[in-house]
């Protein structure tokens, strides 16, 4: 419906309607622009507030940011802390997010409306971009069947860095805050530290958790972090950022029905780490390419066939891949703070140029596993015992199309 609560109508006729103005479905408009499509982007317009990072050479080369300038800060190292200090040679940066939504946005079509039934919408192609679980299509599942676990977080924009180690831009420091969960003792906690528009950002996380951790009860373990009390990190706060991101997610199943999902909606979130902006960013021309290609062999007074465009969203390799990542996340939740200290020093010990495909939604399943198999040769014995605490059927549906 739109602000006056009537239905958009024609406006959201068209080849294309992508519901839900969040990076993933602005990203798949911006792509559809460039390919020439008639597509209109249909959110509410809200801001985006979160803190978006990301490894900024994973979108460095996209066409779809080419001649842009969408960075608040970019690094071309970033801190890791685990049992060691790791320099990662590798750059990262934190989005501005006004210069990318108005680049993403610029030339699309956008009407400000929320929908909540996709029949209402006369476009020949719908895509549910609306973040999960999805406004319109519903949550897709979790690899165990049951409620996916949660990456919850508690940030703080301080108006300058922290004294002492956070006061590098860190990405994961993983070393013992000196205090635990009220409720949720062995759930381990990492810190994460950069600059952000209007401070610096301290973060405190939970990698993955099911049942969720509350964000406000990582305020305390926060607070000892930096050495503080809670009373004086809220004082000391321009803002406060609460995270709390779907892990394991799963794109949705092929048989599915109704509007094409994209971005969080589809699963498209790394089950290791919460992050998906990579992901719906450089996703977005091999979904708008199969869109393209289905108009090209449609009557345009017909519908577009979604089944080839959600086999371009998950293609089936990287269905497979997704077993794999699911695998690591399952290793990962069962490991305590030391073992997460071991097993990150060992993977930050490999060259970046080996490690980080895994760290891509969009890699090849072999070269994924290659990672994996490099990961476990490397890692102390006292860990290879855990890594293989995973569900080992992930690997059999390695061989399955
Ligand atoms: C605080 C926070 C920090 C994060 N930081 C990172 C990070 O650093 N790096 C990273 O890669 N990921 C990060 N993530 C995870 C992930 O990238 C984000 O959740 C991202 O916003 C997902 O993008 P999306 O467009 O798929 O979904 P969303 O961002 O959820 O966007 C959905 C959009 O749909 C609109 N909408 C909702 N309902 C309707 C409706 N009925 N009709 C029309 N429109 C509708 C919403 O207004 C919204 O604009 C973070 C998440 C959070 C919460």
């Amino acid at each position: 419906m739109t602000d006056d609560g009537t239905v958009a109508g024609d406006a959201l006729r068209g080849d294309v309607a992508v519901i839900g103005d969040g990076p993933a479905g602005s990203a798949l408009a911006a792509a559809l622009r460039r390919h020439g499509i008639d597509a209109v982007l249909v959110g509410p317009d809200e801001p985006w507030t979160a803190t978006y990072t990301t490894w900024a050479d994973d979108v460095d080369g996209l066409d779809l940011l080419a001649g842009a300038d969408v960075w608040a800060h970019r690094f071309g190292r970033i801190t890791v802390r685990f049992g060691r200090t790791h320099e990662v040679e590798r750059p990262y940066g934190v989005f501005d997010n006004e210069l990318l939504r108005r680049h993403l946005r610029s030339g699309v079509r956008h009407v400000t409306a929320t929908i909540d039934d996709a029949s209402v919408v006369g476009a020949r192609l719908v895509v549910d971009a609306t973040g999960w679980p999805s406004k319109i299509s519903g949550p897709t599942g979790s690899a165990s069947g049951e409620e996916p676990a949660w990456q919850t977080a508690i940030g703080i924009v301080l108006p300058a860095p922290p004294p002492g180690a956070l006061g590098v831009p860190t990405m994961m420091d993983f070393s013992d805050p000196g205090a635990t969960i009220v409720g949720r003792a062995t759930v381990p906690t990492f810190a994460y530290s950069l600059p952000v528009a209007g401070g610096w950002l301290v973060e405190e996380t939970v990698l993955s958790a099911s049942p969720p951790v509350d964000p406000e009860a990582l305020l305390p373990v926060l607070a000892a972090r930096l050495d503080t009390s809670v009373g004086e990190l809220i004082d000391a706060a321009v803002s406060i950022e609460r995270v709390r991101i779907p892990m394991g997610a799963q794109p949705p199943g092929r048989s599915e029905s109704g509007p094409v999902r994209y971005g969080a909606s589809a699963g498209m979130i790394h089950p290791a780490t919460g992050y998906s902006i990579a992901s719906a960013l450089s996703g977005a021309d091999r979904v708008a390419t199969a869109i393209a290609d289905q108009i090209a062999r449609t009557d345009p007074t017909e519908p577009i066939d979604p089944a080839p465009i959600r086999r371009a969203v998950w293609p089936d390799p990287l269905r497979r891949s997704r077993h794999l990542h699911d695998y690591g996340h399952d290793v990962l939740t069962g490991l305590d703070r030391n073992g997460i200290q071991r097993f990150f020093d060992a993977f930050f010990d490999l060259p970046v140029d080996t490690w980080s495909p895994y760290m891509r939604i969009d890699t090849q399943p072999r070269r994924l596993a290659a990672v994996m198999v490099r990961m476990f040769a490397v890692a102390p014995w006292s860990l290879r015992g855990r890594l293989m605490t995973g569900d080992l059927r992930r690997f059999s549906r390695l061989l399955r199309p």
